[in-house]
């Protein structure tokens, strides 16, 4: 099965993307690691996606796409060597209608296709009040939130003492830009997989845990799969 998770920054998708994954023993495949795991593995591939760093632009769709066959093609192998993962979790991927196409042929080649596109739906101004309320200690790097997870003294790090500050691309305005750059990006992909029936969405408006079972219930009823995956 293969599964791709959609969502905002400030979604949760991350988070969820981890829980589903372990849930439904699916291997996942998200873009952002597979760049840094070439880049540090010093491949090919690897040191062009570090050129394009160095540029400062952003991963074309080809040498992304290139990355994820290629995690494909190990999947495949690990399952021909007795591995038992039931399917993959796309995490950050595709992101552009030309990663949708390339995922379709890569899948088509392979035998396989796209099961379902989930869709994790958060109201705009609950994203704001969540990326927004994020803080960063500059000394550790320690996460906090102003509003679920405050440091117990008012901006010093609870773990190392440091001062705990709003990195500039977490203000209110930073925030609704790249809200705006996913609203532009994503929107085509979501029309062109609901016109495919693909589209299950989910409210992540709720509770961590709540959301994880919304969306595992999603899957399972799309794959007409039995709860068999140990709960
Ligand atoms: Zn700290």
């Amino acid at each position: 099965m293969h599964v791709i998770l959609m969502g905002p920054q400030g979604s949760g998708k991350g988070t969820q993307t981890e829980r589903v994954r372990t849930r439904l023993n699916l291997a996942s495949i998200a873009t952002g690691e597979l760049f840094r795991s070439a880049i540090k593995g010093g491949t090919g591939l690897g040191r062009q996606i570090q050129a394009v760093y160095d540029r400062g632009e952003l991963v074309p769709d080809d040498l992304t796409v290139a990355l994820v066959e290629e995690r494909l093609d190990k999947l495949a192998q690990e399952r021909s060597s007795g591995s038992t993962v039931d399917g993959v979790l796309y995490d950050g991927f595709p992101r552009t209608i030309g990663q949708a196409d390339a995922l379709r042929q890569a899948l088509c080649a392979r035998g396989e296709e796209l099961t379902a596109v989930v869709a994790i739906d958060v109201p705009r101004e609950r994203l704001i009040e969540r990326l927004s309320g994020r803080r960063v200690c500059s000394t550790c790097g320690r996460v906090y939130n102003v509003v679920s997870d405050p440091p117990k003294a008012d901006s010093i790090c609870d773990v190392c003492g440091g001062s705990v500050i709003q990195r500039a691309d977490d203000t209110p305005e930073a925030v609704s830009k790249r809200l705006d750059l996913y609203d532009v990006e994503t929107a085509p992909l979501v029309d062109r997989y609901s016109n495919q029936g693909l589209v299950i969405h989910v409210d992540g408006d709720r509770p961590i845990d709540e959301v994880t079972e919304s969306i595992v219930e999603a899957i399972q009823s799309t794959t007409g799969l039995a709860a068999a995956s140990g709960r």
